[in-house]
């Protein structure tokens, strides 16, 4: 169960989940959640933004 309030929301799909991926679609990159992260492409923390092959 996540506090109300303490929880950080998808800003796809509005879910409240435990954590957040950074994901690029379409060039935005957003916080979304582990679903929603498959709609764009998922964005490393730091300067990882090259995707290894
Ligand atoms: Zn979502």
């Amino acid at each position: 169960m996540y506090q109300d309030g303490a929880g950080m929301e998808c800003n796809l799909c509005g879910r409240e989940v435990p954590f957040l991926n950074k994901a690029d679609i379409e060039g935005s990159i957003i916080d979304v959640c582990d679903r929603c992260v498959s709609y764009g492409v998922k964005v490393l923390d730091r300067q990882m933004l090259a995707q290894p092959v």
